[in-house]
Protein backbone atom coordinates (compact mmCIF):
# COMPACT_ATOMS: atom_id res chain seq x y z
CA UNK A 1 0.00 0.00 0.00
CA UNK A 2 2.67 2.71 1.07
CA UNK A 3 4.37 2.32 -2.11
CA UNK A 4 1.53 2.41 -4.43
CA UNK A 5 0.33 5.30 -2.47
CA UNK A 6 4.31 7.21 -3.13
CA UNK A 7 3.96 6.35 -6.97
CA UNK A 8 0.69 8.60 -6.87
CA UNK A 9 1.63 11.22 -4.20
CA UNK A 10 4.49 13.49 -3.77
CA UNK A 11 7.61 12.36 -1.66
CA UNK A 12 7.52 15.04 0.41
CA UNK A 13 4.78 17.49 1.60
CA UNK A 14 5.99 21.13 2.01
CA UNK A 15 3.04 21.60 4.34
CA UNK A 16 2.02 19.66 7.63
CA UNK A 17 1.49 16.33 7.24
CA UNK A 18 -2.43 15.79 7.99
CA UNK A 19 -2.37 14.18 11.93
CA UNK A 20 -2.31 10.06 12.03
CA UNK A 21 -6.40 9.99 12.00
CA UNK A 22 -6.97 11.29 8.80
CA UNK A 23 -3.97 9.43 7.17
CA UNK A 24 -6.25 6.53 8.18
CA UNK A 25 -8.90 7.56 6.83
CA UNK A 26 -7.58 8.74 3.67
CA UNK A 27 -5.87 5.29 3.67
CA UNK A 28 -8.64 3.32 3.68
CA UNK A 29 -10.74 5.30 1.07
CA UNK A 30 -7.83 4.99 -1.07
CA UNK A 31 -7.42 1.49 -0.65
CA UNK A 32 -10.51 0.60 -2.24
CA UNK A 33 -9.10 2.38 -4.92
CA UNK A 34 -6.03 1.54 -5.56
CA UNK A 35 -6.53 -0.70 -8.55
CA UNK A 36 -7.61 1.85 -10.59
CA UNK A 37 -4.87 4.28 -9.40
CA UNK A 38 -2.52 2.17 -10.46
CA UNK A 39 -4.07 1.63 -13.77
CA UNK A 40 -3.72 5.35 -14.57
CA UNK A 41 -0.72 7.21 -15.98
CA UNK A 42 1.95 7.40 -13.51
CA UNK A 43 3.47 10.83 -12.28
CA UNK A 44 6.89 8.85 -11.38
CA UNK A 45 7.16 7.01 -14.76
CA UNK A 46 10.92 7.57 -15.85
CA UNK A 47 10.30 7.04 -19.16
CA UNK A 48 7.91 10.41 -19.17
CA UNK A 49 8.99 13.72 -18.71
CA UNK A 50 7.72 15.41 -14.94
CA UNK A 51 7.02 18.48 -14.56
CA UNK A 52 10.25 20.91 -14.62
CA UNK A 53 9.41 23.77 -12.51
CA UNK A 54 12.77 25.38 -13.65
CA UNK A 55 11.02 25.58 -17.91
CA UNK A 56 7.93 27.68 -16.37
CA UNK A 57 7.36 30.08 -19.16
CA UNK A 58 5.40 33.30 -17.89
CA UNK A 59 3.76 35.59 -20.67
CA UNK A 60 2.07 38.63 -19.10
CA UNK A 61 -0.88 40.36 -20.55
CA UNK A 62 -0.80 43.46 -22.23
CA UNK A 63 -4.32 44.55 -21.18
CA UNK A 64 -4.72 44.11 -17.28
CA UNK A 65 -8.03 43.89 -16.61
CA UNK A 66 -9.31 46.25 -13.48
CA UNK A 67 -10.00 44.83 -10.31
CA UNK A 68 -13.43 44.88 -8.96
CA UNK A 69 -14.57 46.70 -6.14
CA UNK A 70 -15.13 44.31 -3.20
CA UNK A 71 -18.78 44.89 -3.19
CA UNK A 72 -19.20 43.74 -6.68
CA UNK A 73 -17.74 40.48 -6.51
CA UNK A 74 -19.70 38.06 -7.86
CA UNK A 75 -18.84 34.14 -6.68
CA UNK A 76 -16.95 32.68 -9.74
CA UNK A 77 -18.37 35.38 -12.08
CA UNK A 78 -14.66 37.34 -12.93
CA UNK A 79 -11.43 35.82 -13.29
CA UNK A 80 -7.66 37.16 -13.11
CA UNK A 81 -5.45 38.30 -15.74
CA UNK A 82 -3.85 34.85 -16.10
CA UNK A 83 -4.05 31.28 -16.03
CA UNK A 84 -1.73 28.23 -15.60
CA UNK A 85 -1.62 25.52 -18.18
CA UNK A 86 -0.05 21.99 -18.12
CA UNK A 87 -0.39 20.25 -21.25
CA UNK A 88 0.49 16.04 -20.96
CA UNK A 89 0.92 13.31 -23.91
CA UNK A 90 1.04 9.82 -23.06
CA UNK A 91 4.20 9.78 -25.09
CA UNK A 92 6.35 12.38 -23.33
CA UNK A 93 4.84 13.27 -20.10
CA UNK A 94 4.11 16.45 -18.80
CA UNK A 95 5.39 19.27 -21.11
CA UNK A 96 6.50 22.82 -20.03
CA UNK A 97 4.47 24.94 -17.54
CA UNK A 98 3.13 27.99 -18.47
CA UNK A 99 1.17 31.25 -17.10
CA UNK A 100 0.06 32.71 -20.34
CA UNK A 101 -3.10 35.57 -20.09
CA UNK A 102 -6.21 34.06 -19.59
CA UNK A 103 -7.79 32.97 -22.59
CA UNK A 104 -10.50 30.84 -24.45
CA UNK A 105 -9.57 27.09 -25.16
CA UNK A 106 -9.44 26.19 -29.10
CA UNK A 107 -10.48 22.27 -28.45
CA UNK A 108 -11.51 19.99 -31.70
CA UNK A 109 -15.53 19.38 -31.34
CA UNK A 110 -14.65 15.49 -31.28
CA UNK A 111 -12.37 16.17 -27.97
CA UNK A 112 -13.32 13.35 -25.49
CA UNK A 113 -14.15 15.91 -22.34
CA UNK A 114 -17.12 16.81 -24.52
CA UNK A 115 -18.36 13.52 -25.01
CA UNK A 116 -17.25 11.07 -21.93
CA UNK A 117 -16.52 13.49 -18.93
CA UNK A 118 -12.91 13.43 -18.95
CA UNK A 119 -12.53 16.20 -16.40
CA UNK A 120 -11.37 16.66 -12.48
CA UNK A 121 -11.31 19.84 -10.53
CA UNK A 122 -10.73 21.11 -7.09
CA UNK A 123 -11.58 24.26 -5.32
CA UNK A 124 -9.16 26.41 -3.24
CA UNK A 125 -8.36 29.42 -1.80
CA UNK A 126 -5.52 32.13 -1.25
CA UNK A 127 -5.57 34.79 1.04
CA UNK A 128 -4.32 37.59 2.13
CA UNK A 129 -3.08 38.36 5.58
CA UNK A 130 -2.75 41.25 7.51
CA UNK A 131 0.97 41.61 6.97
CA UNK A 132 -0.03 41.44 2.82
CA UNK A 133 1.52 37.97 2.41
CA UNK A 134 -0.36 35.51 0.17
CA UNK A 135 -1.36 32.27 2.04
CA UNK A 136 -2.75 28.91 0.53
CA UNK A 137 -4.59 26.71 3.15
CA UNK A 138 -3.56 23.13 3.22
CA UNK A 139 -2.85 22.69 -0.79
CA UNK A 140 -1.73 19.45 -0.51
CA UNK A 141 -4.87 18.31 0.49
CA UNK A 142 -6.58 19.34 -2.56
CA UNK A 143 -3.26 18.31 -5.28
CA UNK A 144 -3.68 14.74 -3.10
CA UNK A 145 -7.66 14.53 -4.13
CA UNK A 146 -6.86 15.96 -7.97
CA UNK A 147 -4.47 13.23 -8.02
CA UNK A 148 -6.70 10.81 -6.81
CA UNK A 149 -9.97 11.86 -9.09
CA UNK A 150 -7.69 11.57 -12.03
CA UNK A 151 -6.46 8.74 -11.74
CA UNK A 152 -10.37 7.74 -11.51
CA UNK A 153 -10.65 8.34 -14.41
CA UNK A 154 -7.91 7.33 -16.52
CA UNK A 155 -5.93 11.05 -17.06
CA UNK A 156 -2.33 11.54 -15.74
CA UNK A 157 -1.04 11.59 -12.03
CA UNK A 158 1.30 14.53 -11.62
CA UNK A 159 3.92 15.71 -8.98
CA UNK A 160 1.32 17.80 -6.19
CA UNK A 161 4.32 19.52 -4.34
CA UNK A 162 5.47 21.04 -7.92
CA UNK A 163 1.92 22.08 -8.76
CA UNK A 164 1.97 23.59 -5.49
CA UNK A 165 4.64 25.67 -6.81
CA UNK A 166 3.25 26.44 -9.79
CA UNK A 167 0.46 27.78 -7.87
CA UNK A 168 1.94 29.69 -5.51
CA UNK A 169 4.09 31.38 -8.64
CA UNK A 170 0.44 32.20 -10.52
CA UNK A 171 -1.22 33.74 -7.35
CA UNK A 172 1.96 35.91 -6.39
CA UNK A 173 1.25 37.55 -9.92
CA UNK A 174 -2.08 37.76 -8.99
CA UNK A 175 -1.54 39.41 -5.80
CA UNK A 176 -3.56 42.46 -6.68
CA UNK A 177 -6.71 40.50 -7.33
CA UNK A 178 -6.69 39.39 -4.01
CA UNK A 179 -8.41 41.42 -1.42
CA UNK A 180 -6.98 41.74 2.14
CA UNK A 181 -10.05 42.52 4.37
CA UNK A 182 -11.34 39.37 5.97
CA UNK A 183 -13.65 37.15 4.65
CA UNK A 184 -12.63 37.67 0.82
CA UNK A 185 -9.89 35.94 -0.88
CA UNK A 186 -8.79 34.19 -4.09
CA UNK A 187 -10.96 31.03 -5.29
CA UNK A 188 -8.77 28.84 -7.38
CA UNK A 189 -10.16 26.41 -9.97
CA UNK A 190 -7.97 23.61 -10.91
CA UNK A 191 -8.86 21.72 -13.72
CA UNK A 192 -7.65 18.96 -15.57
CA UNK A 193 -9.44 17.83 -19.09
CA UNK A 194 -8.95 14.93 -21.36
CA UNK A 195 -8.21 16.56 -24.80
CA UNK A 196 -7.34 13.78 -26.94
CA UNK A 197 -9.45 14.11 -30.39
CA UNK A 198 -11.82 10.90 -31.07
CA UNK A 199 -15.16 9.66 -30.15
CA UNK A 200 -13.21 6.32 -29.23
CA UNK A 201 -14.08 5.48 -25.75
CA UNK A 202 -10.59 5.13 -23.80
CA UNK A 203 -7.88 6.41 -21.63
CA UNK A 204 -7.03 9.98 -22.96
CA UNK A 205 -3.92 10.31 -24.95
CA UNK A 206 -3.52 13.47 -23.72
CA UNK A 207 -4.73 16.13 -21.58
CA UNK A 208 -4.38 19.53 -19.85
CA UNK A 209 -4.53 20.69 -16.26
CA UNK A 210 -5.20 24.36 -15.90
CA UNK A 211 -5.38 26.76 -13.18
CA UNK A 212 -8.29 29.92 -13.58
CA UNK A 213 -8.30 32.22 -10.53
CA UNK A 214 -11.36 34.15 -9.15
CA UNK A 215 -11.32 36.90 -6.39
CA UNK A 216 -14.57 36.43 -4.29
CA UNK A 217 -16.20 38.12 -1.36
CA UNK A 218 -17.67 36.18 2.06
CA UNK A 219 -20.36 33.37 1.47
CA UNK A 220 -22.37 35.00 4.10
CA UNK A 221 -21.47 39.04 3.93
CA UNK A 222 -23.96 40.50 6.09
CA UNK A 223 -23.42 37.63 8.64
CA UNK A 224 -24.80 34.10 9.01
CA UNK A 225 -27.87 33.05 6.79
CA UNK A 226 -29.13 30.06 8.00
CA UNK A 227 -30.30 27.47 5.33
CA UNK A 228 -33.52 25.17 5.16
CA UNK A 229 -32.52 21.54 3.05
CA UNK A 230 -35.36 19.59 1.77
CA UNK A 231 -34.25 15.62 1.83
CA UNK A 232 -34.05 14.22 -1.70
CA UNK A 233 -36.02 11.13 -1.87
CA UNK A 234 -36.06 10.20 -5.32
CA UNK A 235 -32.37 10.27 -6.51
CA UNK A 236 -29.35 9.17 -4.71
CA UNK A 237 -25.98 11.23 -5.29
CA UNK A 238 -23.20 8.36 -5.11
CA UNK A 239 -23.40 4.80 -4.05
CA UNK A 240 -20.79 1.87 -2.82
CA UNK A 241 -18.27 1.44 -5.77
CA UNK A 242 -19.23 4.54 -7.61
CA UNK A 243 -17.58 7.57 -8.10
CA UNK A 244 -19.10 9.50 -5.28
CA UNK A 245 -15.75 10.61 -3.17
CA UNK A 246 -14.05 11.82 -6.57
CA UNK A 247 -14.33 15.90 -7.31
CA UNK A 248 -15.47 14.68 -10.96
CA UNK A 249 -17.07 17.26 -12.63
CA UNK A 250 -19.96 14.32 -14.07
CA UNK A 251 -20.97 14.29 -10.41
CA UNK A 252 -22.47 17.77 -10.36
CA UNK A 253 -24.18 18.25 -13.66
CA UNK A 254 -27.21 15.56 -12.22
CA UNK A 255 -27.28 17.49 -9.12
CA UNK A 256 -29.14 20.47 -10.28
CA UNK A 257 -32.44 18.83 -10.63
CA UNK A 258 -33.26 18.56 -7.60
CA UNK A 259 -31.50 21.21 -6.23
CA UNK A 260 -33.72 23.06 -8.57
CA UNK A 261 -36.83 21.15 -7.21
CA UNK A 262 -35.76 21.91 -3.69
CA UNK A 263 -35.58 25.37 -4.62
CA UNK A 264 -39.33 25.44 -5.88
CA UNK A 265 -40.28 24.51 -2.75
CA UNK A 266 -38.29 27.04 -0.85
CA UNK A 267 -35.18 25.36 0.40
CA UNK A 268 -31.69 26.35 -0.52
CA UNK A 269 -29.98 23.22 -0.83
CA UNK A 270 -31.13 19.91 -0.95
CA UNK A 271 -29.64 17.19 1.34
CA UNK A 272 -28.68 13.50 0.06
CA UNK A 273 -29.63 10.48 1.83
CA UNK A 274 -28.45 6.65 0.73
CA UNK A 275 -30.93 4.32 1.81
CA UNK A 276 -29.59 1.38 3.34
CA UNK A 277 -30.28 -1.54 6.02
CA UNK A 278 -29.01 -0.52 8.89
CA UNK A 279 -27.14 -3.50 10.55
CA UNK A 280 -27.56 -3.02 13.87
CA UNK A 281 -31.80 -2.56 13.79
CA UNK A 282 -32.00 -5.02 10.58
CA UNK A 283 -34.41 -1.79 8.96
CA UNK A 284 -34.50 0.18 6.27
CA UNK A 285 -33.06 3.55 6.70
CA UNK A 286 -32.24 6.81 5.29
CA UNK A 287 -28.30 7.49 6.22
CA UNK A 288 -27.54 11.17 5.74
CA UNK A 289 -24.70 11.63 3.46
CA UNK A 290 -24.06 15.29 2.16
CA UNK A 291 -25.57 18.79 1.29
CA UNK A 292 -25.34 20.29 -1.90
CA UNK A 293 -22.01 20.37 -2.20
CA UNK A 294 -20.79 20.51 1.33
CA UNK A 295 -20.11 17.75 3.83
CA UNK A 296 -22.46 17.65 6.73
CA UNK A 297 -22.21 17.66 10.26
CA UNK A 298 -24.75 16.88 13.36
CA UNK A 299 -24.24 17.98 16.87
CA UNK A 300 -26.65 16.03 19.12
CA UNK A 301 -26.79 15.18 22.54
CA UNK A 302 -26.52 11.44 21.90
CA UNK A 303 -28.92 8.74 24.46
CA UNK A 304 -25.89 8.23 26.64
CA UNK A 305 -26.20 12.22 27.25
CA UNK A 306 -22.80 12.71 25.72
CA UNK A 307 -22.26 15.62 23.35
CA UNK A 308 -21.38 13.90 19.99
CA UNK A 309 -20.39 16.04 16.90
CA UNK A 310 -20.96 13.84 13.97
CA UNK A 311 -20.33 12.82 9.88
CA UNK A 312 -20.93 10.66 7.89
CA UNK A 313 -17.54 8.48 7.11
CA UNK A 314 -15.27 7.86 4.33
CA UNK A 315 -17.12 5.15 2.78
CA UNK A 316 -16.95 5.96 -1.22
CA UNK A 317 -19.95 7.87 -1.23
CA UNK A 318 -18.62 10.90 0.63
CA UNK A 319 -16.51 13.65 -0.80
CA UNK A 320 -13.64 13.92 1.29
CA UNK A 321 -13.72 17.85 2.31
CA UNK A 322 -10.40 19.61 3.35
CA UNK A 323 -12.95 21.56 5.24
CA UNK A 324 -14.50 18.14 6.89
CA UNK A 325 -10.80 17.12 7.45
CA UNK A 326 -9.84 20.74 9.41
CA UNK A 327 -13.38 20.94 11.55
CA UNK A 328 -12.86 16.98 12.15
CA UNK A 329 -8.88 17.82 13.66
CA UNK A 330 -9.90 21.32 15.61
CA UNK A 331 -12.55 18.87 17.11
CA UNK A 332 -10.22 16.24 18.43
CA UNK A 333 -7.98 19.37 19.94
CA UNK A 334 -10.37 21.94 21.06
CA UNK A 335 -13.63 19.72 21.87
CA UNK A 336 -12.55 16.74 23.29
CA UNK A 337 -11.17 18.57 25.71
CA UNK A 338 -14.39 19.85 26.81
CA UNK A 339 -16.35 16.29 26.98
CA UNK A 340 -17.47 15.96 23.12
CA UNK A 341 -17.62 12.80 21.26
CA UNK A 342 -16.60 12.92 17.67
CA UNK A 343 -17.62 10.47 15.42
CA UNK A 344 -16.99 9.31 11.72
CA UNK A 345 -20.18 7.01 11.61
CA UNK A 346 -23.24 6.81 9.68
CA UNK A 347 -26.38 8.49 11.05
CA UNK A 348 -29.99 8.54 9.39
CA UNK A 349 -32.82 10.91 9.12
CA UNK A 350 -34.92 9.11 11.75
CA UNK A 351 -31.71 9.88 14.34
CA UNK A 352 -31.75 13.51 13.57
CA UNK A 353 -35.41 13.03 14.17
CA UNK A 354 -35.56 11.44 17.32
CA UNK A 355 -32.87 13.92 18.75
CA UNK A 356 -34.86 17.08 17.59
CA UNK A 357 -37.72 15.39 19.19
CA UNK A 358 -36.32 14.98 22.42
CA UNK A 359 -34.58 18.52 22.38
CA UNK A 360 -31.48 17.13 22.15
CA UNK A 361 -30.15 18.60 18.94
CA UNK A 362 -27.68 20.87 19.17
CA UNK A 363 -27.14 22.15 15.71
CA UNK A 364 -26.23 21.03 12.24
CA UNK A 365 -24.10 22.46 9.62
CA UNK A 366 -22.40 22.06 6.49
CA UNK A 367 -18.58 22.48 5.63
CA UNK A 368 -16.81 23.24 2.47
CA UNK A 369 -14.34 25.57 0.76
CA UNK A 370 -16.53 28.14 -0.22
CA UNK A 371 -18.53 28.95 2.87
CA UNK A 372 -16.09 27.70 5.71
CA UNK A 373 -19.18 26.52 7.77
CA UNK A 374 -23.44 26.74 7.07
CA UNK A 375 -25.73 26.73 9.31
CA UNK A 376 -28.66 24.55 8.54
CA UNK A 377 -32.05 25.49 10.54
CA UNK A 378 -34.01 22.68 9.09
CA UNK A 379 -34.48 19.67 7.19
CA UNK A 380 -37.89 18.08 4.96
CA UNK A 381 -37.77 14.81 5.42
CA UNK A 382 -40.94 12.90 3.89
CA UNK A 383 -43.78 14.57 5.81
CA UNK A 384 -41.82 16.10 8.61
CA UNK A 385 -39.83 19.26 9.40
CA UNK A 386 -36.66 18.21 11.13
CA UNK A 387 -35.60 21.26 13.29
CA UNK A 388 -32.10 21.30 14.02
CA UNK A 389 -31.59 23.49 17.16
CA UNK A 390 -31.63 27.45 16.07
CA UNK A 391 -34.23 29.50 17.67
CA UNK A 392 -35.88 31.42 15.40
CA UNK A 393 -33.85 35.00 16.12
CA UNK A 394 -30.47 33.14 15.41
CA UNK A 395 -28.73 31.88 12.17
CA UNK A 396 -25.80 30.03 14.13
CA UNK A 397 -25.36 27.96 16.73
CA UNK A 398 -22.27 28.06 18.69
CA UNK A 399 -20.40 25.09 17.35
CA UNK A 400 -20.63 26.55 13.96
CA UNK A 401 -18.92 29.64 14.79
CA UNK A 402 -16.54 28.35 16.90
CA UNK A 403 -15.67 26.53 13.52
CA UNK A 404 -15.49 29.81 11.13
CA UNK A 405 -13.81 31.17 13.62
CA UNK A 406 -10.95 28.64 14.42
CA UNK A 407 -10.63 28.33 10.30
CA UNK A 408 -10.67 31.59 9.24
CA UNK A 409 -8.16 32.48 11.86
CA UNK A 410 -5.78 29.93 10.33
CA UNK A 411 -6.41 31.04 7.14
CA UNK A 412 -5.79 34.41 7.47
CA UNK A 413 -2.43 33.90 9.60
CA UNK A 414 -3.97 35.08 12.69
CA UNK A 415 -3.41 32.02 14.06
CA UNK A 416 -0.32 30.17 14.37
CA UNK A 417 -1.00 26.36 13.30
CA UNK A 418 0.61 23.88 11.17
CA UNK A 419 -2.00 24.74 8.70
CA UNK A 420 -0.55 27.49 7.82
C1 LIG B 1 -15.86 20.04 -2.88
C2 LIG B 1 -16.94 19.30 -2.19
C3 LIG B 1 -17.05 19.28 -0.79
C4 LIG B 1 -16.23 20.15 0.12
O1 LIG B 1 -14.87 19.95 0.02
P1 LIG B 1 -13.88 21.05 0.59
O2 LIG B 1 -12.54 20.49 0.27
O3 LIG B 1 -14.12 21.15 2.04
O4 LIG B 1 -14.18 22.32 -0.12
C5 LIG B 1 -18.03 18.47 -0.21
N1 LIG B 1 -18.87 17.75 -0.97
C6 LIG B 1 -18.81 17.77 -2.31
C7 LIG B 1 -19.76 16.94 -3.07
C8 LIG B 1 -17.85 18.55 -2.95
O5 LIG B 1 -17.80 18.58 -4.28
Amino acid sequence: MASSLRQILPRRSILAAPSARAWTSQRCAFAQRRSYAIAAPDAADPKLQAIDLSKLQVQKTTTPKEVMSNNDLVFGRYFTDHMLSLEWTAAEGWMDPRITPYQNLSLDPATCVFHYAFEAFEGMKAYKDKQGNVRLFRPDMNMKRLNRSVARIALPTFDGEKVIELIKKFCQMEERFIPSERGYSLYIRPNMIGTQRTLGVGPPGSALLYVIASPVGPYYPTGFKAISLEATKYAVRAWPGGVGNSKLGANYAPCIVPQMQAASRGFQQNLWLFEDVDPTTGKVEDFVTEVGTMNLFAAIINKDGQKELMTAPLDGTILEGVTRNSVLQLAQERLVPEGWKISERRFHMRELAEAAKEGRMLEVFGSGTAAVVSPVRSIQYNDELVSCGLTADIEAGPITKRFKDWIEGIQYGEEEHPWR
